[in-house]
């Protein structure tokens, strides 16, 4: 899997402060998406072990809210596998942290896979322009949705 960035401090993906993963693929190609640059899974660089550090020292701070990962799509076939045992260790080490997941899938469409043990929020749906609505926090148009699974 490759990545984009990490972002630190984020306050626009989720509750709290929270640390942000950007992964690299997306086949579901919405019109006027924000960040058509995350569609290659091959653009961006190597998720590595240096990667994985940076992410938990971010959560080692008590300020930090969880994580979010998002892209590109975390649920892409490159990333789940990847993405699911990130989320099982940061589950398994921060217990008291959210893990945040946008994905363009409709929940119901995936919701048997593992990684929505580790999951506490996921943002669903592909984003669609004719419904795009400023006015929703944590999501760009209305047909997507902030679904709580914890
Ligand atoms: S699912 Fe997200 S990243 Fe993929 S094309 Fe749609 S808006 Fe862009």
């Amino acid at each position: 899997m490759n990545y984009h960035n990490i972002i630190k401090d984020d306050m626009l993906n989720g509750d709290g402060l929270r640390v942000v993963l950007f992964v690299s693929g997306c086949d579901h190609h919405c019109f006027n998406c924000h960040n058509p640059e995350t569609w290659d899974e091959l653009s961006g660089i190597a998720f590595d072990e240096n990667a994985i550090n940076e992410i938990f020292m971010e959560l080692d701070k008590d300020y930090v809210s969880g994580l979010t990962v998002t892209g590109g799509d975390p649920l892409y076939h490159n990333n789940v596998e990847t993405v699911t045992e990130l989320s099982r260790k940061v589950k398994e080490k921060y217990p008291d942290k959210t893990i945040w997941l946008y994905t363009g899938f409709v929940y119901e469409d995936v919701k048997e896979l593992e990684i929505f043990n580790y999951i506490d929020v996921v943002v669903d749906g592909p984003y669609i322009d004719e419904m795009r609505d400023t006015s929703l926090r944590w999501r760009g148009s209305s047909n997507q949705r902030v679904i709580r699974l914890s």
